[in-house]
């Protein structure tokens, strides 16, 4: 007997009939014998309608009140769960965040999980109950409700197999696996058999949303067995693990990309000591994120310095930037919301000279322009035109033999 947590995505619970038919594969495995916890997100789309209404009601909505509001939708979809497996006479019961007692730190919209009391879930498992757990969503230490954000039922799911030693943690989806690259934008993507907690790491960091960040991270510091399923149809889906597989693996695993970013320049800093920290000082103050970072050589004792922080945060960064230019004397401020981030990864970049020329060289063929370059030992990423997504993640997936073997 095994226990086994699975988590099904927005999607996959996002109409009755879908809901029906995830309670026919939970009833299945509940049926073989297995002990069953499972997390379940908010019907597809409403996370973002209550996000709207917050929007609507308030520009910057109070954050305590804000979790209260979008972690409903989750409480939705595991009482109808929970109704659908009763039904089919597969007992379960199910629990908000607050009632298995998912203990958070108080960062409303982004909250950390703490601690888990999994003896409630234990006694149900032992009573022979299914047990449906809302994702997404906690309690601190003063009873405040939280969410983790976008994307952490993932996270809840990966929680609660650490907590309980689960023997897998399954991630059902709407896509088979984790592919080379997003098979919605690259339809010869081709899906992954395993990879390795580091390479998944680097994936979901550089824009693949197929996991949420903070649920690999999670999964590697606990060792817990991962696999991305889809709910659709039955397969074996992607194993997450330490081993690299097998040797005839290619350097490139994968390929991700960032549709979230935006970029600010500004132009004509002297260039001298402090400037980095005059300029990125202030940002960092209002809790903004800078990712990348580029300074130039200095000429006639002036430099530029550019960065990239989420889009989101693109008008706040620019006026914190134009402070500081009046401050520093600088000659102008720049900045374009409409770039992306394409990044090539692979752990078999340590042992590979060439990657970063052979992918500038299938860029330049493309006539794509590279802004910004940056490089870590199993990454190479690049900031281009927000216009060439589609064609940079193709020509670099054909380039480095990552496409779907022709069937026959
Ligand atoms: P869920 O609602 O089940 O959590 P998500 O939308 O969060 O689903 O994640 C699944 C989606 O992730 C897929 O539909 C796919 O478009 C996207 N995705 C991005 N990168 C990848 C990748 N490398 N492999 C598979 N899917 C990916
Ligand atoms: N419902 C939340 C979201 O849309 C959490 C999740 O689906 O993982 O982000
Ligand atoms: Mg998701």
């Amino acid at each position: 007997m095994a226990l086994i947590v699975q988590k099904y995505g927005g999607t996959s619970v996002g109409t009755v009939e879908r809901i029906e038919a995830v309670a026919e594969r939970v009833q299945a495995a509940h049926d073989a014998g297995d002990q069953l916890v499972v997390v379940v997100s908010a019907m597809s789309g409403e996370t973002n309608r209550l996000i709207e209404l917050a929007h609507a009601v308030a520009p910057q909505p109070d954050p305590r009140e804000y979790d209260v509001l979008v972690a409903t939708g989750e409480q939705v979809t595991i009482a109808l769960l929970a109704m659908a497996l009763n039904r089919r006479g597969c007992p379960a019961r199910s629990y908000t965040g607050h009632q298995v007692h998912i203990l958070t730190d108080g960062a409303h919209t982004k909250a950390r999980i703490l601690d888990i009391d999994e003896a409630r879930v234990r006694a149900d498992l032992d009573a022979g109950r299914v047990v449906v757990v809302a994702g997404f969503q906690g309690v601190d230490e003063h009873g405040n409700i939280t969410t983790l954000g976008r994307g952490g039922s993932d996270t809840t799911a990966v929680a609660l197999a650490a907590a309980l030693k689960a023997d897998e943690c399954q991630i059902f989806t709407d896509v088979d696996g984790v592919y080379t690259t997003d098979p919605r934008v690259e339809p010869h993507a081709r899906r992954l058999d395993r990879i390795t907690f580091e390479e998944m790491l680097e994936m979901a960091s550089l824009g693949s949303k197929v996991l949420q960040i903070r649920a690999v991270e999670f999964a590697g510091k606990y060792n817990v067995p991962l696999r991305v399923l889809s709910s659709f149809e039955d397969g074996p889906g992607t194993l997450i693990s330490y081993e690299e597989g097998d040797m005839e693996k290619p350097v490139i695993s994968g390929i991700a990309f960032n549709r979230d970013e935006a970029q600010l320049s500004i132009r004509g800093v002297p260039d001298k000591p402090g400037v980095a920290f005059h300029i990125l000082g202030p940002v960092g103050a209002a809790n903004i994120e800078i990712d990348m970072i580029i300074q130039n050589i200095g000429a006639d004792g002036t430099t530029d310095f550019t960065f990239t922080v989420h889009r989101n945060d693109f008008d706040k960064a620019r006026a914190i930037l134009e402070k500081t230019a009046a401050e520093l004397g600088a000659r102008e401020v720049t900045g374009d919301d409409k770039i992306v981030k394409l990044s090539l990864v692979g752990v078999g970049m340590r042992s590979h000279a060439g990657i970063a020329s052979k992918m500038f060289e299938t860029l330049a063929n493309e006539g794509i322009n590279i802004r910004m370059i940056s490089t870590s030992e199993i990454k190479i990423s690049v900031v281009v035109d927000e216009k060439y997504l589609e064609l940079g993640v193709r020509s670099l997936h054909a380039a480095f033999g990552l496409e779907q073997e022709e069937a026959g």
